[in-house]
């Protein structure tokens, strides 16, 4: 019970933004040639714990340092679950230490410069950690606070939550179960977010809940988008207005959440097509509001980037652009598809091939094809499993129409994934699903 609270507390405290950079941290590194090793890799999340296991297998003890500052690995894709009441926040959580493979050094720190002229990388203690090959993968910053009082909305009123962070995903069931009426609105950000497909999958389990304690006579459910579409790939797009239409759901689109007042419970949006700037101001009963993302700012003031502010890789090797003997894999990447753990670990086996290439003098011979995948979960044993690739095209990995909602997948994620999650992907085993595509596809194309 003491580890499960100590490890929540942690977690919170380690999501915490403000608290990210500035915690004390200790360094934990032996290597025996000082602070220098042969690869590091930056932020032990989804795509950083895939490449350092894969790494050390390959390379031994002491050759792989991972600069991570979090004492709690999260599997993040379950917090849709958790905010719908059907996991729990402990279950999406494991201790860093137990995640990350035991032969590489963790160094308990947060990297706070990038320079890849002189290949090292500083850490928020003072340390350099010096390095022949470097792979980022610090995932994304949430930018809370660029939406004016959203921060303050999310500390103070019950009614207003987010998946997204460690600490107000737990608000989202208890301000759903509250719901009595009025609006219960969902917002999609003017940026590029991790798994697009969260901020509405949040929504349908809602709306469901609303039916189920017979609320949903009395309550809009509004989906405030600033895309144009509900989904990026039109086979996808057309199941999900299916699902609007048959469920009642009120679409605005190019509505950008600007402004949360919660002494009044409003919400400001910006109307992004509107030549004279002008914005709509919604009443809500609850508001689950979905943050602008970035890449973290240590990363977007590094000369890593290119020019909006993503590590600036080649779309198919996954190698930097302008520094060869950098990589980059996930979320803070400029690869140009959905970011979701289903594409890191598609990419964690291009990544394997061709820094292994690098390091051993040969051709970068593995391309990436963008494959990623959003299980669009639509009820509590629904779901749409979405996969395709860069040209958004579908790249389905079971012979059957996925852009039906089925029981089926919703299993696969719920139950499934985060098996696969922890026993195979973090320990660097898991490299997407092509090869089983490829086998139930036999003679089909893809
Ligand atoms: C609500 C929600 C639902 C989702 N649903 C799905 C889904 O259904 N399917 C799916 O595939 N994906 C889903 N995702 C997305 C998925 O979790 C991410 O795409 C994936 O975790 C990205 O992996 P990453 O390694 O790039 O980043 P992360 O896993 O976020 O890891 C980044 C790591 O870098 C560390 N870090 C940050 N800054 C620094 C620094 N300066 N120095 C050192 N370390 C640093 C962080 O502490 C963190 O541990 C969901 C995400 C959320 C939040």
């Amino acid at each position: 019970m003491a580890f499960r609270r100590n490890m929540l507390k942690s977690a919170v405290r380690c999501f915490s933004q403000t608290d990210t950079l500035s915690m004390v941290r200790h360094f934990s590194c032996t290597n025996h040639k000082g602070v220098s090793y042969k690869l590091v890799v930056v932020g032990g999340g989804s795509g950083g714990c895939a490449t350092a296991a894969k790494f050390c297998r390959e390379l031994g003890k002491g050759q792989v340092a991972v600069i991570e500052p979090s004492e709690t690995h999260a599997y993040q894709p379950i917090w849709t679950l958790v905010g719908a009441g059907l996991k729990t926040l402990e279950q999406s959580l494991r201790p860093m230490s137990k995640v990350l493979p035991s032969e590489c050094d963790w160094i308990k720190d947060s990297a706070v410069k990038f320079d890849p002229k002189n290949n090292y990388v500083e850490t928020a203690s003072g340390k350099k950690i010096e390095y022949e090959y470097l792979v980022v993968a610090t995932g994304l910053q949430l930018n809370y606070d660029k939406v004016k009082g959203l921060t303050e909305a999310l500390r103070s009123d019950p009614q207003v939550c987010s998946n997204y962070h460690a600490q107000y995903v737990t608000k989202t069931f208890p301000a759903l179960e509250a719901v009595e009426g009025g609006n219960a609105i969902f917002t999609f950000p003017n940026t590029p977010i991790k798994c697009a497909g969260a901020p509405q999958k949040i929504m349908y389990l809602a709306e469901e809940i609303f039916r189920n304690r017979g609320k949903r006579d009395k309550t809009n459910v509004i989906f405030n988008t600033s895309l144009p579409v509900i989904f990026g790939v039109k086979k996808y797009a057309e199941s999900l207005q299916h699902v609007i239409k048959e469920r009642n759901i009120k679409v605005n689109y190019r509505h950008n959440l600007v402004e949360v007042k919660p002494d009044k419970r409003e919400a400001v949006f910006q109307l992004l097509d509107s030549e004279k700037g002008e914005t709509k101001t919604f009443e809500y009963s609850f508001l689950h509001a979905t943050p602008p993302m970035s890449a973290p700012d240590v990363v977007r003031s590094s000369p890593l980037v290119n020019a909006d502010g993503w590590v600036d890789v080649n779309k198919q090797t996954l190698q930097h652009n302008k520094f060869p003997n950098v990589f980059s894999i996930g979320d803070c990447s400029s690869l140009p598809t959905s970011k979701t753990a289903a594409a890191v670990a598609a990419q964690s086996g291009v990544l394997k091939n061709n820094l292994t290439a690098v390091m051993k003098g040969g051709d970068l011979s593995r391309s990436y094809d963008g494959y990623t995948s959003c299980p669009l979960i639509t009820g509590k044993d629904k779901c749409i499993l979405a996969e395709f690739d860069y040209d958004a095209q579908p790249l389905e990995t079971f012979p059957v129409d996925q852009g039906k909602e089925r029981w089926s997948m919703y299993q696969m994620k719920a139950q499934v994934m985060p098996e696969l999650y922890w026993n195979v992907m973090t320990k660097g085993l898991w490299q997407g699903p092509a090869i089983f595509r490829k086998l139930m596809h036999l003679g089909m194309g893809r």
